[in-house]
């Protein structure tokens, strides 16, 4: 039998309708462990329940009127209390926390509980197990989990639980060193959820959401782009950065580093395969295949050219210090035999660009420098891309062909990637040729 964790996100709990979705892949057996993020929003028109208490927390803050918020977010929770028909009461759960806040305003304790209601409202109406989060992720600080301990508190935790039911657990928070509430970064139940599958060595961790999967590129850009069926979590970390949002970016580390993959699936189309994010490329030996396009704009290269530069030693080690007494972080560094190009975010330059400039001039002497801006990057992300002979001849082609100058390129060395650079002009252009032309390419190299 599989041993199944799923996550499932805001616009999953949105309401009782969407909740009664997620009721129905839950009588699935398998999926014994289920993590619960903030009822979220299905259109534009509802608000976070987490942006909601971000607001109520502010008006404590402020000490303004902070009444009609808590009706509202009391609204939301006796919508889905009538709407799954369970007795709850949410009264005396609000009243307990006002109480606390008036001992003490804690923003993480504040914002941590919308997941917490929902998970003790889900597993009332479910008659499951209800695991509080603080019992089970600790914090060394804010930025950092404390992994062996909590490994070993969820594992001793959920092997005291004799009964077949379900064991729900609020996600995005956890303990602090001072024994109060802790929450992740937004959108962190994703991460409390690839805690959970690595403690217990889930069979498979199931992010559930609102849309079948990880796209192939950016639906604002090309309508309806295919989905991803397959990818590593390497490459889909090259997506990400490059600007396809899926999971929050902490989430991979725990599951990845024992191999359980990931399934994005769509809670409205339950019978979708979604993505499957893996370990490892499959035996697909030689064939080459690009998983995704992705890219950004409003980047600048600051190109430093000086006549046998590839002389001397440590020219590039100077040149990336002065970045960094800027405190700037530099995305790609491609250089030539006597060029070096240094590639940064233009608005982190804006501030000291021409500090900068000074001293690049003052200690490296270079015979010409120059700043282009408004360069977007663009990756082309694929498996085996190191043995496609053919790729870069498909995307200088296609490139050239509807008059995009490419003023960049740069491979990473992990060679699961091709950086390509193009004026911030013909970024969506290139996002929409490349797509075309690449999305079902498979080539035998
Ligand atoms: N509810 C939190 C947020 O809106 C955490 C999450 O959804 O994962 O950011």
């Amino acid at each position: 039998m599989n041993n199944i964790v799923c996550k499932f996100g805001g616009s999953s709990l949105a309401n009782s309708k969407q909740i009664l979705k997620v009721f129905d892949i839950l009588k699935n057996d398998d999926r014994k462990i289920v993590v619960l993020s903030a009822p979220g929003k299905i259109n534009d028109r509802d608000t976070k329940v987490t942006d909601l208490l971000f607001e109520l927390y502010n008006a404590f803050i402020k000490k303004q009127n902070f009444e009609n918020i808590i009706l509202e977010i009391k609204n939301r929770f006796v919508e889905i209390i009538n709407g799954l028909n369970i007795e709850f009461d949410i009264d005396t759960e609000f009243d307990k926390i006002c109480e606390n806040i008036k001992f003490n305003i804690d923003r993480d304790y504040i914002t941590s509980r919308g997941e917490y209601l929902i998970s003790k409202i889900i597993s009332k109406a479910l008659s499951a197990n209800f695991i509080d989060a603080k019992d089970l992720i600790f914090f060394i600080d804010k930025e950092t989990v404390d992994f062996d301990k909590s490994y070993k508190k969820i594992r001793d935790e959920i092997k005291k639980i004799k009964n077949n039911k379900k064991i729900i657990i609020p996600g995005f928070y956890g303990m602090g060193q001072n024994g109060n509430i802790t929450t992740f970064s937004r959108g962190g139940s994703d991460i409390t959820g690839s805690i959970i599958a690595a403690a217990i060595n889930s069979t498979i961790y199931e992010n559930w959401t609102d849309v079948s999967g990880v796209l192939w590129t950016d639906p604002h850009l090309v309508k309806n782009p295919k989905t991803i069926e397959y990818i590593t979590y390497a490459e889909l970390r090259e997506l990400s950065y490059m600007g396809a949002t899926v999971l929050h970016e902490d989430a991979f580390y725990p599951v990845s580093k024992i191999g359980i993959p990931i399934n994005v699936l769509n809670t409205n189309k339950k019978n979708d395969k979604g993505t499957m994010i893996v370990k490892n490329e499959f035996n697909e030996k030689n064939k080459f295949v690009v998983t995704g396009v992705a890219g950004k704009k409003n980047f600048s290269s600051v190109i430093v050219e000086k006549t046998l530069m590839n002389n001397q030693v440590g020219f590039l080690s100077k040149l990336l210090n002065i970045f960094y007494k800027y405190n700037i972080s530099v995305e790609h560094c491609p250089t030539g035999i006597d060029t070096a190009s240094i590639i940064v975010k233009s608005e982190l330059l804006k501030e000291y660009r021409n500090e900068i400039i000074a001293d690049i001039t003052k200690q490296l002497e270079p015979n010409n420098l120059f700043i282009e801006d408004n360069l977007s990057l663009i990756a082309v992300v694929g498996r085996n891309i190191k043995f496609s002979n053919e790729l870069l001849k498909y995307i200088f082609d296609v490139l050239s062909d509807n008059n995009i100058t490419v003023k960049m390129i740069d491979q990473g060395s992990s060679r699961i990637s091709i950086i390509i650079g193009v004026d911030d002009s013909d970024f969506e252009k290139s996002i929409k040729v490349l797509y075309n032309k690449l999305v079902d390419l498979e080539i035998r190299s």
